[in-house]
């Protein structure tokens, strides 16, 4: 049986001191149910590295890339990314860039592999914005394709909001094809212009949330892709306190299984990365975010 290659780092869970509406808890959380469910062992674990400035720095603005690493963010800086305890945030976000960079490396060696963080996609080239600091996607595809390792790549944006950080990064590369289907009345008012939009209207169910899903999918299945990045944030689900859309655990099963069927029949490698996801109970968002990692076993066995 192929094992899913996992990436985790301690660092992903900061252990806040206060309470915040970002759910940082959850990625712990998310490896330890992974870990009881049988998901995760020791064989699959694969720790990042932070990546150096160097690295992020061809994707956004060296001197941004400088102010996050000294902690010299503005306060205007500050609070458009919005996170509480930023300082202890902008040393995260190395080892999260680093971890889905690590998870795309491994996604091309072994077909599939999951960041259990990241989907940073607010992140824009001059700076963080909405819990984004880095956009640790387009730094990974941006040296994936710098270093020859890809040609073309698929980003396929499925959180609930859009993904403006990343559209505009790849606004003008013909090589990164960028799909975002998200809630239109939602963060960010101002939208950004991606290779393929779906504006959903609020309170979308899941027949018609599938339904825009699969025609998607149908769109996009004749473009060239070497890797396929997808952001499977789970602020879709009805009871999440930031989504406004009216998908249910089950609506989310079978996103899943969509997705990862349109890789699979394809052939083409598949990175997950976590994305939002905002619920009170930590245990149910974690068992949201724990589908897409059951889905690609299952369907990778
Ligand atoms: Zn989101």
């Amino acid at each position: 049986m192929i094992s899913l290659p996992i990436v985790f780092h301690p660092l992903y869970d900061l252990k806040m001191s206060q309470a915040s509406r970002f759910p940082i808890q959850k990625y712990s959380q998310l490896k330890k149910k992974l870990e009881i469910d049988g998901i995760l062992k020791k064989r699959n674990l694969f720790v990042p590295l932070p990546l150096s400035l160097s690295i992020i720095s061809r994707t956004h603005d060296p001197l941004y890339v400088n102010r996050v690493h000294s902690c010299s963010l503005s306060e205007m800086e500050k609070r458009k990314i919005g996170l509480p305890e930023i300082d202890r945030f902008c040393e995260r976000a190395f080892v999260s860039a680093g971890g889905t960079l690590l998870a795309a490396k491994l996604a091309l060696n072994f077909g599939f592999a999951a960041n259990v963080a990241g989907g940073s996609h607010h992140a824009a080239r001059s700076g963080g914005s909405g819990f984004c600091i880095f956009n640790d996607v387009a730094i990974a595809v941006n040296y994936l394709l710098e270093s020859g390792k890809v040609k073309n790549v698929i980003i396929l944006d499925l959180d609930v909001h859009q993904g403006d950080g990343t559209a505009t990064i790849f606004e003008m590369d013909p090589r990164v094809v960028t799909v975002s289907i998200h809630c239109e009345k939602n963060f960010p008012v101002r939208k950004a212009k991606s290779d393929l939009d779906i504006d959903l209207k609020k309170g979308v169910t899941d027949t018609e949330y599938l339904y825009f899903l699969e025609n998607t999918l149908k769109k996009i299945n004749t473009v060239p892709a070497d890797l396929v990045v997808y952001n499977a944030g789970v602020d879709i689900h009805e009871n999440d306190s930031l989504g406004y859309l009216k998908v249910s655990s089950s609506g989310i099963v079978l996103r899943e299984e969509k997705v990862v069927e349109f890789c699979r029949s394809r052939g083409v490698p598949l990175v997950i990365t976590l994305g939002g996801g905002y619920q009170k109970s930590i245990a149910n968002l974690v068992a949201l975010h724990s589908i897409i990692f059951k889905v690609m076993v299952n369907c990778w066995e």
